[in-house]
């Protein structure tokens, strides 16, 4: 049967304890056993249906982690408070001391950080590429090097990926490919391309309601167990838990994922089009303007479009520092970091979410302060949205 991220979602059915169409949220953090053999049991091996403990496990958190591994087509997955939690306990996982892993350069500002601040105190050291450039990355390769990570559509360049090259690449030298796939959800399914791990910030599209923080790690059977082992396990042991009630809620969300991002894309392609034609430099991988446009055609899941993020050069920081609260003014939508919200998001990447990428690195990858990104929302009446749009572009000047 053809894969279809929408109908894997929508034909996931958990019955509460009642029959109700929701699950019922287990709000316990511990579980009783009737014998000292079955706790022994469940302890030692994870039982389906059996829980101990939350922080190992609770149903809820189960639910939501089965529903994430419809959602990429991976044999299981595993959901944590957010998605540095699942990025850091990835990557704890698979590189060690005197290790190394090789990362894209145009990476969230956060996991740049981590690759670039923490991990060489623990020993492990990090190679940033432009992970478009094929060469550069089996370049940086050695062979301590356990993990290639990247993020399918880059934040907040907006740079695709070739997942199955890097796949090829990472058989090549036998390190793990894993994709943070948060831009992406439904757009693109890194494991059917050959990512052995894809990573959410469920606090993104995925929930879609800015209400909380959020992520996941997708992945075969044996790595979420792994991470989830009770002696050497980094999900179990550093502790990034989500709370179940906050599962409950992410569970809700998800089943609107796949209408949510076709109304997010619809959105924002109108406008980079339309703001492309105003003469404006405009980066959206759904323009053909873009380089990696066919490359992304060629990894799409059809129906749920390019997703909703846009970047727009503005041509400098004075303007962009006028520009925003303007929008913000006009209703286009909020000054504020973030993105997958019902309201179009905007903010100043270097300025904010890429701050932590040092000054001279983000100049070479042109990541410059006159770059706004735009995470469009669900706006019905789009056309008043580039209206407004329009209106700011002409009080800071950028347009006649
Ligand atoms: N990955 C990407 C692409 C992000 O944009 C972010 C946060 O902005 C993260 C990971 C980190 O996720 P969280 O804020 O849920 O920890």
């Amino acid at each position: 049967m053809t894969y279809k991220p929408a109908n894997n979602i929508q034909d996931y059915l958990v019955f509460g304890e009642f029959g109700g169409v929701n699950p019922s949220i287990t709000d316990s953090s511990t579980f009783t056993f009737l014998t000292s053999e079955k706790m022994s049991e469940v302890f030692e091996h994870e039982i389906e249906g059996c829980y101990l403990y939350s922080r190992h496990m609770n149903p809820m958190n189960s639910f939501l982690s089965d529903a994430l591994a419809l959602l990429e087509n991976t044999p299981s997955a595993h959901v944590f408070a957010s998605g540095m939690g699942a990025i850091s306990c990835t990557a704890l996982q698979i590189c060690s001391t005197g290790e190394e892993l090789v990362s894209s350069r145009t990476v969230y500002g956060g996991t740049f950080a981590l690759f670039k601040n923490l991990f060489p105190k623990l020993g492990i050291k990090c190679n940033f590429v432009d992970i478009t450039n094929l060469e550069e990355v089996e370049a940086a390769i050695s062979e301590k090097t356990k993990m290639i990570y990247c993020e399918t559509v880059s934040n907040p360049m907006l740079e695709v990926a070739d997942i199955p090259k890097l796949r090829a690449l990472a058989d090549k030298y036998s390190c793990k490919l894993v994709v943070d796939n948060t831009f992406t959800p439904m757009v693109v399914s890194p494991y059917n391309l050959g990512a052995h791990v894809v990573i959410h910030s469920l606090t993104k599209y995925i929930n879609g309601a800015s209400d909380t923080v959020g992520g996941a790690v997708c992945s075969d059977k044996e790595f979420i167990s792994e991470l989830k082992d009770v002696n050497t396990g980094y999900s179990m042991l550093l502790g990034p838990t989500m709370d179940s009630l906050r599962a409950a809620g992410i569970l809700k969300n998800i089943r609107t994922l796949h209408i949510r991002m076709q109304q997010h894309s619809r959105n924002a392609a109108y406008i980079a089009e339309k703001l492309e034609q105003l003469g404006l430099r405009v980066i959206y991988p759904g323009l053909k303007s873009h380089p990696n446009h066919e490359l992304m055609n060629s990894m799409m899941n059809q129906g749920y479009g390019y997703s909703g993020m846009v970047t727009l050069d503005v041509k400098n920081d004075e303007t962009a520092a006028k520009l925003l609260p303007l929008m913000q003014d006009q209703l286009v939508g909020y000054f504020a970091v973030s993105l997958g919200f019902y309201k179009t998001l905007f903010s100043s990447p270097s300025h904010s979410t890429s701050s932590e990428i040092p000054e001279d690195v983000r100049d070479s990858i042109g990541m410059t302060g006159s770059l706004v990104r735009f995470s469009f929302g669900l706006d019905f009446d789009i056309e008043r949205s580039y209206e407004r749009i329009c209106f700011c572009l002409k009080e800071v000047g950028l347009i006649d």
